[in-house]
This record gives structure tokens, C-alpha cells and sequence, in this order.
């Protein structure tokens, strides 16, 4: 990409990849690219067009805020001046210090930020590409969680594209469901995303608290999911890797979606199309096509239990079990994509595992390649005839999927019937997690400081072979000599 071309090209070319990928009910080879050079370049001009009025609006929407709550808090000082009976010679020295305060906070505001103005406490996460701790801001004491990632590495991986769109979305998506950026900058080895800190811990810990949820407490999470989802593709996002450890919860139990830029790009053009639908692994007991898991229910949990190591989730490329087929296959995706990974987390919370678990993440694949007869709900399993017809409209082919018309088809489902969805956000979570004070880290595992963070990415196996590739169909190609650069004011940009 040219490294002079900003993020609105990274824009078109999702649009690009979303049209490719089949738009809203087709799959990648049933729609021919019929758009003509002068649509493509009107299209790319309404898409900046779009992108530039919402960041100058949000923009303005923010200091006009500013503005109107420093205006409150005088008229609330005058206000208690007069009722206090103060001397006039006394207010105007309360209000001059009062606006000598207000212009210290604005300076502090304006003051470029960087990691030494943080105090770094406790990880609460860990990957390929860095750490995510909680920290303070020393002037403020305000609470956050810092996002540190390794340049160099994300460099080597091909994955500046994806730091910045994860820096853009955050940035310009307001959204209840979306985690809230704070600001981002970067020293010689890292870039910093400093983000809201949510102290309920991840939907991946929960469920290994939880083992299976009841139909409605799934009912909420996977509805605010819905939600969430719904918000970023109306951004024109696709997140691609939506999972239970990228669903963060609040203090309250609301979910938040994260973690968009590092969404792991997988090439599954080195294993091959031939090799993916084969069938005959013989890796695994559940490979050879017969009908059902010869573990039982109870089996199977424990199973994925035992197996659901944290090392799994900070390796590079992650679990591949939510994945769609089309994204595995490389066929060109759309933004349906995200609805599968949502049926699949909605199996997995009312079921135990996810649908296509295996033993290893090449059998995953081919299952999910060849979900038609993977597919099963275990005899164990109780589900509603509703909550099943709902996971199989989405665990399907993308013509079929449920959502690919928009997020209203997956909210009039009979499942969702007792949901309104314009009052969720507002109502009791279905767990409320314990968070004693702000900088609680309880709902989180506990990480080990000493441990290397390269031993995370050194892991061997078939999997690892789709680490370097990146997925041009999703970026649009990044060449690895581009350097990343991210200003005090959030944007990252390349040089
Ligand atoms: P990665 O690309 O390594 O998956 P994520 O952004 O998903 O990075 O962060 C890894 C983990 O860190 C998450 O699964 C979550 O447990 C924790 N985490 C990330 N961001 C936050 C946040 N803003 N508040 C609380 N925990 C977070
Ligand atoms: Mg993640």
C-alpha cells in the first residue's frame, strides 16, 4: 500500500473486500466485480466524505461538551457563592481561581502524553505482540488499561494495517458496546493504546467459571453482542475475530467488544484449499466424518477445559474456532463473517465447547470448512427449539446466514423475543462481577511477569505456518517496510 495513503484508503478497501466478498447475500464467486472505474472512484469519495464528517463532528460534538460542562460548573459556583452569602471581593477571587483551575486542566489536556506519565500496574493480558496492563495517569489518578504492543514485531508480521485500524475504529465508533480509546502514542520500540479499563474480566473467563450459561443469561450476552457488532459494521468495520476473549465485561456486567487491529491474519493458501476440505486427517477421533463426537457432553467440556490453555489465546494467530469458513478458505468474506463467529460463541455458551472443537487447530479448521456434517448439537445438551434454529441460521453458508441482510434480521428471531433492545444497556446484567475498588484486577488471570513474551510466538505445528502470511484480502497488503508512526493526538499514521 502506499505508505502516502491514509485511512480512508483502508476504508475502501474493506468496502473493496466487503463487495468482493459476495455483499450482503452472495459468496465470493457469485457476484462478478461489475463496478466501473467512475462508480468505484464516486463510491471511494463518498466513503471519505462520510468518514471526514463523522470525525469533524465527533470532534466538535467533544469540545462543545467540554465547553458546556466548564460553563456548568461556574454557574454551580456562583450559584453556591451567592446562597453562601460571600463577600463580592471573596467571589471574584473564588471564581478567578476557579477559572485559573479550569485553564491549568485544559493546559494538562493539550499536554502530548506518553508512557512516563502512566504508572504501569498490574497485566491482565498477554500476546504475541505485547501486553495489556492497568495503569494510572500520575497527574490525574485516573484509572486505564494500556495496550503495548512491540513495533518491531508487528512490523516483521506485516501487521501495521491492522495497529492502525484498530487506533481508527476505537477512535471513531461511540458506542456503549465498543471499548472506549483514550489516546494512543509511541516511544522507539512500542505503540500505547490507552483504553477504558474494564475490571469484569473477559467472556473467555467466564465461561471456564461457568461452564455452560442458562438460555437467558446467553441470551444477554449474545444480544449485546448482537449490538456490538451491529455498531461497527455500521462503520463499515468487519472485526473477523470476534471470540469469547475479545468480549470484555464492565463493572456492571456489560459487554464491551475489543482488540480490533490484531485480529490474526491467517493464509491458508500455504495449507491449501484440497488439504482444508479433505476430509481424512486422522488426527482426531472425530475426524472421520461419523455423525457424533464419541465423547460425551460431559467429556467433551472437560476436555476443553483442560485444553483451553491462555498459551492458546496469546499465541500469534489465536484459536481458530470461531472463524468463519469463507475467512478460513480465503474466498473473500463480508461482513456476515462476524455473525458466524457470534453463532458459534452462542453454541459454546449454552453447550460448553464450541462447535467444531478438536484437538488440534488444523482438525478445527477442516471442521468448520466442512461444517455441514460437523455440525451436531450433543443428546446432553438441552436447547430451546428456538436457540437451536437460531445457531443453525448462523452456522451456515453466507447465502443462508441469518444478518447479511443487516442486524435486524438476527434481532427479530423468535429467541430474542423478550428482548428489547433499545433498554438493555440499562438493565441488570446477567452477572454482575465483584470489583472491589478501580484497580481490581480479580476477574482476570493471573500473569506471570518473568515469563518471556517470545515464548508465546514460538510454538511449532501446521498452525504456526499461517503466521508470517498476511491476508490481502482483509488489508489490502502492507509492505513490511513501512514504518509506523502514531502522533500524541491518537492518529497512527505510516511514514
Ligand atoms: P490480543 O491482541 O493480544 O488478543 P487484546 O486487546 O484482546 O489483545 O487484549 C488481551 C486481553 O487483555 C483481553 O482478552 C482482556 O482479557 C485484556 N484486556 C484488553 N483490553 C482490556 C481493557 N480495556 N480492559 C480490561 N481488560 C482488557
Ligand atoms: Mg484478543
Amino acid at each position: 500500500m502506499d505508505s502516502t495513503k491514509g485511512w480512508f484508503q483502508k476504508r475502501q478497501m474493506r468496502g473493496g473486500s466487503r463487495y468482493k466478498g459476495g455483499g450482503s447475500n452472495g459468496s465470493a464467486d457469485e457476484q462478478p466485480n461489475v463496478q466501473t472505474d467512475e462508480e468505484a472512484v464516486s463510491n471511494t469519495t463518498k466513503q471519505k466524505v462520510a468518514a471526514a464528517k463523522q470525525y469533524i463532528e465527533n470532534h466538535y460534538k467533544e469540545q462543545m461538551k467540554i465547553l458546556q460542562e466548564r460553563k456548568e460548573r461556574r454557574s454551580l459556583l456562583e450559584q453556591k457563592l451567592a446562597d453562601a452569602d460571600v463577600s463580592e471581593e471573596d467571589q471574584n477571587n473564588l471564581l478567578k481561581f476557579l477559572e485559573k483551575k479550569e485553564t491549568e486542566y485544559m493546559r494538562l489536556q493539550r499536554h502530548k502524553l506518553g508512557v512516563a506519565d502512566f504508572d504501569l500496574l498490574t497485566m491482565i493480558g498477554k500476546g504475541a505482540f505485547g501486553e495489556v496492563r492497568v495503569c494510572r495517569e500520575k497527574t490525574t489518578g485516573q484509572v486505564y488499561a494500556m495496550k503495548k504492543l512491540k513495533k518491531a514485531e508487528m512490523l516483521r508480521r506485516g501487521q501495521v494495517e491492522h495497529v492502525r485500524s484498530e487506533r481508527n475504529l476505537l477512535a471513531e465508533v461511540d458506542s456503549n458496546y465498543i471499548v472506549k480509546l483514550y489516546c494512543s502514542f509511541q516511544d522507539d520500540d512500542h505503540l500505547y493504546l490507552v483504553m477504558e479499563y474494564l475490571p469484569g474480566g473477559d467472556m473467555m473467563t467466564l465461561l471456564m467459571r461457568k461452564d455452560t450459561l442458562t438460555e437467558d443469561e446467553a441470551k444477554f450476552y449474545v444480544a449485546e453482542t448482537v449490538l456490538a457488532i451491529e455498531s461497527i459494521h455500521m462503520h463499515n468495520y468487519i472485526h473477523r475475530d470476534i471470540k469469547p476473549d475479545n468480549l470484555l465485561l464492565d463493572r456492571y456486567g456489560h459487554l464491551r467488544l475489543s482488540d480490533f487491529g490484531l485480529c490474526k491474519p491467517l493464509d491458508c493458501s500455504v495449507i491449501g484449499e484440497n488439504e482444508f476440505l479433505n476430509n481424512s486427517s486422522g488426527s482426531t477421533e472425530q475426524e472421520d466424518g461419523s455423525a457424533a463426537p464419541k465423547r460425551t457432553q460431559q467429556e467433551q467440556l472437560e476436555h476443553w477445559h483442560r485444553n483451553r490453555k491462555r498459551t492458546l489465546a496469546y499465541s500469534t494467530v489465536g484459536t481458530p474456532d470461531y472463524i468463519a469458513p469463507e475467512v478460513l478458505l480465503k474466498k473473500g468474506y463480508g461482513m456476515e463473517c462476524d455473525w458466524w463467529s457470534l453463532g458459534a460463541i452462542m453454541y459454546e455458551m449454552l453447550v460448553g465447547y464450541p462447535p467444531f472443537y478438536s484437538d488440534d487447530a488444523m482438525s478445527t479448521c477442516r471442521k468448520i470448512v466442512n461444517w455441514k456434517s460437523h455440525l451436531k448439537f450433543p443428546g446432553e445438551a438441552v436447547l430451546s427449539r428456538e436457540a437451536k434454529d437460531l445457531i443453525n441460521s448462523l452456522l451456515c453458508s453466507v447465502r443462508r446466514r441469518l444478518g447479511s441482510k443487516g442486524a435486524d434480521e438476527i434481532k427479530a428471531h423468535p429467541w430474542f423475543e423478550t428482548v428489547d433492545w433499545d433498554s438493555i444497556f440499562d438493565m441488570d446484567a446477567a452477572f454482575v462481577p465483584e470489583v472491589n475498588d478501580d484497580l481490581d484486577t480479580q476477574n482476570f488471570e493471573k500473569f506471570d511477569e518473568s515469563e518471556s513474551q517470545t515464548q508465546t510466538s514460538s510454538k511449532s505445528g501446521p498452525w504456526r505456518k499461517m503466521l508470517s502470511s498476511k491476508d490481502v484480502n482483509f488489508v489490502g497488503g502492507v509492505k513490511e517496510e513501512e514504518q509506523v508512526e502514531a502522533t500524541t493526538n491518537g492518529q497512527i499514521t505510516l511514514r
